[in-house]
């Protein structure tokens, strides 16, 4: 059973060949034996998903069944859950408990589907390798052995390993700068990032609120539309949510891809990708090509400057979020402090990581008086120009192709010591965070026997057409079905 998609599993409930019992009790056995060698949850709610699964049983018997309707899957551990502990991979809310919903989280209860438990994160959602989060990291099911343990990516690297391991079938995850389709990449999984806006925010604990994005993680494209459809769509509880209407992503994922217009961006085929990992995307274009797409050659001139503008915006916008983490209303707080300096000083001191400081400190700096201009306004021109290269580029073409990472997984401690060189990891990833567009990473290839992901860029709001174009690269190759041993 854990070896199927969200889309046969879903059948099987339909068709009576398997309770929502048995299924959740078999993945949650599966995350027991098996999740020590992975670290990818955080929490696991057995009871809450034995006595959902009853329940979403109980609902199909009665005939009033969504897709969801007693499949299992699991949050990343920065979505709000009502009763369930939240902490954002940080010893600052290792205590919280949120008395409500995320809107997303509520959209899957909704739903009739079974949450098995919280994936493991880098704190408060910085950084790609999962080695940032107080609970330990994660570790990559195609880097087990060999010349080290490998990193799944990050900062959704629980979610991207437990569905990799086939320890749920799908996970929710965020994407700020890379962090589902990074990991997606990394682990050999397929990840969307919607567009800006299509999925709330409401509850989901904010890093850079112009940029955080809820996405989807599962092993194929199709079960991806399954999840969108439950998660997108306008919250007034997210002012920033869009108020559009949501198509069934499903309808539409076996269009033919004739005369599908594919833009390469020259910049995305630099000299910081492997020829290896280079002739593995090339080749999936060509996969394209078969399909009756054509190729050309496009041009986002700004490229270069997405990762320094990115590293003025999230850290501004992160040290005001997390200015509201005091040791005064909820969250970690220090012992005995001596007076209200003190709670602040001791509290942030022992209840942040080193990287989350090294944000706020940033961020701080960026934004204070004499230096706003220099630095946040610059950033934000800067932004500007990067989203018009897309608007320039989705005029010629429908989708733009390119790698998701410079290279696969690579070894844990690796990248911890050089922060610069953590942060280039997303140099394919961030300017689509910052134009606001949608991307997916689908698996297309091994290098060394590591995955490598193609990423595939839409324009605003056509997520329909990324996940018809990957669902249709699916049905003509196997890169989403190979298993890690
Ligand atoms: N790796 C990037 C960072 O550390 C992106 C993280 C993300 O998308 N949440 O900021």
């Amino acid at each position: 059973m854990h070896n199927k998609s969200v889309a046969e599993l879903s059948r099987q409930l339909e068709g009576g060949k398997i309770s929502s019992v048995e299924l959740t009790r078999e993945f949650l056995d599966r995350i027991k034996a098996e999740d020590s060698q992975y670290n990818s949850f955080i929490t696991i709610t057995e009871d809450q998903a034995m006595a959902d699964a009853k329940a979403a049983d109980e609902q199909r018997a009665a005939g009033n069944a969504s897709p969801w309707t007693g499949v299992p899957f699991a949050h990343k551990d920065i979505f709000c859950t009502n009763g369930v502990t939240t902490t954002a991979g940080s010893k600052m809310l290792a205590n919280f408990v949120p008395p409500y919903d995320a809107t997303v989280a509520a959209n899957f209860r909704t739903a009739g589907a079974v949450c098995l438990g919280k994936t493991n994160m880098d704190e408060f959602a910085m950084g790609s390798s999962n080695e940032s989060s107080f609970y330990g990291p994660v570790t990559n099911p195609w880097g087990l052995s060999g010349s080290g343990k490998r990193v799944p990516g990050g900062s959704s690297g629980g979610s991207a390993a437990a569905v990799a391991a086939r320890l749920v079938p799908a996970a929710t995850a965020t994407d700020t700068g890379g962090s589902i389709r990074q990991p997606a990449a990394l682990c050999g999984i397929t990840g969307l990032k919607p567009t800006y806006g299509r999925v709330s925010r409401y509850g989901m604990i904010a890093f850079a609120s112009s940029l955080d994005q809820g996405g989807t993680m599962a092993r194929t494209a199709e079960d991806n539309a399954l999840m969108l459809n439950i998660m997108a769509g306008f919250d007034p509880k997210d002012s920033t949510s869009a108020d559009r209407a949501v198509p069934d992503y499903t309808a539409t994922l076996n269009e033919p891809l004739k005369g599908l217009r594919i833009g390469l961006p020259k910049e995305y085929f630099s000299d910081q990708l492997s020829p290896a990992m280079e002739e593995q995307v090339r080749n999936a274009v060509r996969e394209y090509e078969k399909l009756g797409a054509t190729v050309k050659e496009v041009s986002l001139p700004h490229a270069n400057l997405a990762i320094a503008a990115y590293y003025v915006i999230a850290p501004a916008e992160a040290s005001a979020n997390l200015s509201r983490f005091d040791g005064v209303r909820y969250g970690y707080r220090c012992e005995d402090p001596q007076d209200l300096s003190d709670l602040y000083t001791r509290t942030r001191a022992e209840g942040f990581g080193s990287e989350v400081k090294r944000r706020i400190l940033v961020g701080t700096y960026a934004l204070s008086a004499g230096y706003f201009d220099a630095y946040y306004l610059k950033a934000q021109k800067v932004r500007r120009l990067i989203q018009q290269d897309f608007i320039n580029a989705f005029k010629d073409v429908d989708v733009l192709m390119s790698p998701v990472s410079p290279s696969p997984a690579f070894v844990q401690g690796e990248k911890t010591s050089d922060p610069v060189t953590m942060y280039l990891e997303d140099i394919f990833t961030i300017a689509v965070n910052l134009a606001g567009v949608p991307a997916m990473s689908v698996p297309a290839g091994f290098v060394d026997g590591l995955p490598v992901g193609l990423q595939i860029i839409g324009n605003y709001f056509d997520e329909a057409r990324l996940l018809n174009t990957a669902h249709q690269f699916q049905q003509v190759t196997d890169w989403h079905q190979k298993l890690p041993q």
